[in-house]
């Protein structure tokens, strides 16, 4: 069996045009949506995270500014800002690039952004509600996944997932999104004894743990959809996931590879969470005026 790739770059593609008419419709309504970005420091990955953001956002129409602050940045500055964007009609997402410098309390800062505008999906609030059976915002990773399986056509009700990987970002959300859609989920994680008894049971594996190569072939069910999270840098350079791609390939029935997997999906989703977003607010802003109107 030689799985089908699943595609990142033309589902994201796919899912963009779907989402630029909407964006066409808000304008006709007189809105644009609006993302900020905040980002302190000077982490390579994170400048390179917060150009792609930003560059997919003009693309398709969403007005973005990126607030830069300085790596010595007080807490109390950035809190600021949060609380002048949360009252910015013209913004519809916050953004905080993680991670932020050691002097910051991250959890603070993601509770400061308004839980209507938290796209990103971090908010206590929406953690809360998306355990509880539905969110404002879907985490964008995880939800890019979900939308590379539906738009794969890949059924999730009654599956045996295995999530590998529980951090707050990925792994929980993922398996929470999953669970919702009545897949049947395990979460394994780097305390997991013989991870490869869990995998093998898995119609679908999302892998999220940074380790490249740690999900080999004889880990891998015949016939498994395989979604590689991880990104990882080699010393050679090169860009790899968390599993053997070519071996793997030959025993899944689908896989998605890194690069062009679940990485233009993040960033895709993160657009579509800000549209969305903005059509809250203008749909909202329609019913004041109605009210208002008598
Ligand atoms: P994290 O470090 O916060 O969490 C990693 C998780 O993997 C932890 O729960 C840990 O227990 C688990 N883990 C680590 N080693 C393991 C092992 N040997 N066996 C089983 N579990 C193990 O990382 P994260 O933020 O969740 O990111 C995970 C990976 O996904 C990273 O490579 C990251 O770069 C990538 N990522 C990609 C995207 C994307 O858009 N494609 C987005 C977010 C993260």
């Amino acid at each position: 069996m030689t799985a089908k790739i699943i595609d990142g770059n033309d589902i994201a593609r796919r899912v963009r045009a779907e989402w630029k008419h909407r964006v066409d419709a808000l304008r006709d309504q007189g809105v644009r949506p609006g993302l900020a970005v905040i980002i302190v420091g000077d982490n390579p990955a994170s400048q390179v995270y917060v150009r792609h953001k930003t560059k997919a956002c003009a693309d398709i129409g969403i007005h973005s500014e990126k607030h830069e602050f300085p790596q010595g940045t007080p807490e109390q500055a950035v809190l600021d800002l949060i609380a002048r964007l949360n009252e910015n009609t013209a913004i519809h997402g916050i953004l905080v690039q993680l991670p932020l410098p050691p002097q910051f309390d991250s959890r603070r800062v993601l509770e400061a952004i308004a839980v209507e505008k938290d796209v990103d999906g971090f908010n206590l609030y929406n953690v809360g509600a998306l355990v509880a059976g539905d969110t404002v915002f879907p985490p964008c990773t995880p939800f890019g996944v979900q939308c590379m399986l539906e738009y794969s056509n890949i059924p999730i009700s009654g599956q045996n997932v295995v999530v590998v990987g529980a951090s707050n970002i990925v792994g929980k959300p993922m398996a929470m999104m999953l669970m919702k859609k009545d897949a049947t989920v395990c979460i394994t994680h780097i305390k997991t004894r013989d991870l490869a008894q869990f995998t093998i049971l898995a119609d679908i594996l999302v892998v999220a743990a940074g380790k490249p190569m740690l999900i080999t072939a004889p880990m891998v069910k015949t016939g498994a959809v395989v979604i590689d999270v991880g990104i990882n840098r080699l010393p050679d350079g090169r860009l790899v996931g968390d599993v053997d791609f070519d071996a793997i390939r030959e025993k899944a029935s689908y896989i998605s590879p890194v690069p062009g997997g679940v990485g233009p999906m993040t960033v895709t989703m993160l657009l579509v969470n800000t549209i969305q977003s903005a059509e809250r607010f203008a749909a909202n802003r329609d019913a004041a005026k109605r009210v208002m109107a008598g």
